[in-house]
């Protein structure tokens, strides 16, 4: 998979940008989450890709001024939903909880959750990276294992926008415990952090690295194209060796 988060980032320029350029890979899952304001223009424009929205509220309807409800994206042709990006950790202080309810809310709507975790850069420096993204990880499914529509994206909150990347090595690692802590759950596991056209090759080439989250490279059609293209490759050498 591979999926762009758009962040507050976009305009009707660049969707028909994207709608004249974007290149599907069928072997890929390709995905766009832009500002949900531009779902329904998306759909219309009938991009080669799946929509997302970045976030959706835990409830379904009430008084939340400016919440969007999961049920809501879905009739607006979203497939996917991101819960618990570092962003909104941050800026909006979600709790693992709140992530959580989140995350329950999008399965509620049979929106596929794509669940984000990552350590910020003191947490890895105090060597306390596994256990920041074990306790992410056991908020959300203490009520369930994950299932094959579920998506994982590793982010270390260091490699966001900071240009600086996971090494391979790096991302395997957290990857491979990952997916021990979830009992070699069927979910894919993504990674995220400045993947851009020149190291996406090398990390979706590890085996337990799934596709990628993409910010800053998903705003221009041609470095997302050849992001498509390199997971593709990943996909078919990994079937090669299988
Ligand atoms: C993200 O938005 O989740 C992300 C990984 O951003 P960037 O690729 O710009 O680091």
């Amino acid at each position: 998979m591979v999926a762009g988060n758009w962040k507050l980032h976009g305009s009707l320029q660049l969707i028909d940008r994207f709608a004249a350029a974007l290149l599907g890979n069928a072997a890929v899952e390709t995905l766009l989450l832009p500002p949900a304001l531009y779902l329904a223009a998306m759909r219309e424009r009938g991009l080669d890709a799946k929509l997302g929205v970045q976030n959706v509220h835990a409830a379904q309807t009430g008084a939340h001024t400016g919440e969007i409800a999961a049920e809501m994206a879905v009739e607006l042709g979203a497939s996917h939903a991101l819960v618990g990006h570092s962003e909104r950790r941050r800026d909006c202080l979600e709790t693992n909880a709140a992530v959580a309810a989140k995350f329950h809310a999008a399965r509620r709507a049979a929106l596929a959750p794509i669940l984000c975790v990552g350590e910020t850069l003191d947490e890895r420096r105090a060597g306390e990276e596994n256990d920041v993204v074990r306790a992410q990880l056991e908020a959300v499914f203490e009520a369930g294992a994950p299932t094959a529509d579920d998506v994982i994206a590793y982010e270390p909150v260091w490699a966001i926008g900071t240009g600086e990347t996971a090494t391979p090595a790096q991302a395997q690692a957290m990857h491979g415990f990952i997916r021990d802590v979830l009992r070699g759950t069927p979910a894919r596991i993504i990674y995220g952090g400045s993947v851009h056209p020149g190291n996406a090759a090398a990390l979706f080439a590890e085996q337990d690295v799934d596709g990628g989250l993409v910010g800053g490279a998903s705003l221009d059609p041609a470095q997302f194209n050849s992001i498509i293209e390199a997971a593709a490759e990943a996909n078919q050498q990994k079937h090669a060796d299988a």
